[in-house]
């Protein structure tokens, strides 16, 4: 593995990282890759570890700030890094809606292992991990890249799939519970209920909560997602915050109304 990736991964907490050849990977996004000024040739994937304790009504990777922000960072100071040895190399960053399969790239990898719950599984972190993954035109050779290996899969307990509260990972639901709570507009008096019967303001852990895999999962050495950190929404906490305090939530991107909406159906049932 490329020393300058180990010593900076190293730097910035991150232990699970991986480098392939861009043609191993699945494309999802050809007009994504194409509208980029380079041909990538190789492709960074790291894992970045979010747990850093429970949360109460909401998700624990939203009790944070906004993940982006450090997937973005994390990537950013990689390019930097590898720009002082390779001046005319090219580079992009993703952490979500990436030209390749993320969770396909860090499987291959030997990042972690295919989760039921459609996740992937770390054995230190479980599945609280977010994927970044960053393109180049560096020949991977140079940056060490590794051969594919099929992924491995969990052990197929079943506990995923009978915790789901709306049944669809059992295939009979209609959206995940975590969609419903993102939804804008009006909720079902069904949807409604169970987003008290979970009590969620924002997503839905479930499907991780009752994983056996993340029984006792490692805190994130990463310091930026204990920063600002809220484990329990309230209407206070939202209301009070400033433009720029809520555009660094996980939640933002979806806007004020729908998490107040949120917490007010998780009020009216107390
Ligand atoms: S997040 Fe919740 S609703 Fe969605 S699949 Fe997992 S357990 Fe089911
Ligand atoms: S709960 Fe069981 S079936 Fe679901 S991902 Fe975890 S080990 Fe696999």
């Amino acid at each position: 593995m490329n020393g300058i990736l180990r010593e900076y991964f190293g730097s910035v907490g991150i232990e699970y990282f991986s480098v392939l050849k861009y043609s191993d990977c699945r494309e999802i996004n050809e007009r994504l890759r194409l509208s980029l000024d380079f041909e990538p040739k190789s492709v960074v994937v790291f894992l970045v570890p979010y747990y850093a304790g429970e949360a109460v009504n909401l998700s624990r990777y939203a009790a944070s700030l906004d993940y982006h922000i450090i997937l973005r960072e994390i990537a950013e100071g990689l390019a930097e890094r590898l720009k002082e040895k390779h001046p005319t190399a090219h580079f992009v960053g993703y952490g979500d809606h990436s030209p390749i399969d993320e969770v396909g790239a860090a499987l291959i990898s030997g990042l972690g292992i295919r989760g039921d719950n459609g996740l992937i599984i770390n054995p230190e972190y479980g599945s609280y991990v977010f994927i970044g993954d960053l393109l180049t035109d560096i020949d991977p050779e140079i940056l060490g890249a590794i051969s594919p290996a099929p992924p491995a899969r969990c052990y197929h307990c079943g506990a995923c799939k009978r915790a789901c509260p709306t049944g669809i990972l059992r295939g009979e639901g209609a959206d995940c519970l975590s969609a419903v709570t993102q939804r804008k507009g009006d909720l079902t008096s069904e949807e409604k209920a169970l987003m008290q019967k979970y009590n969620t303001a924002w997503g839905c852990d479930m499907c991780q909560s009752v994983c056996p895999y993340n029984k006792a999962p490692k805190l994130t050495p990463v310091s930026f997602f204990y920063r600002e950190r809220i484990p329990e929404l309230t209407l206070d906490i939202i209301k009070g915050m400033t433009r720029v305090e809520f555009s660094r939530r996980a939640f933002a991107w979806r806007g004020r109304k729908t998490v107040e909406r949120n917490l007010e159906i998780l009020a009216e049932n107390n």
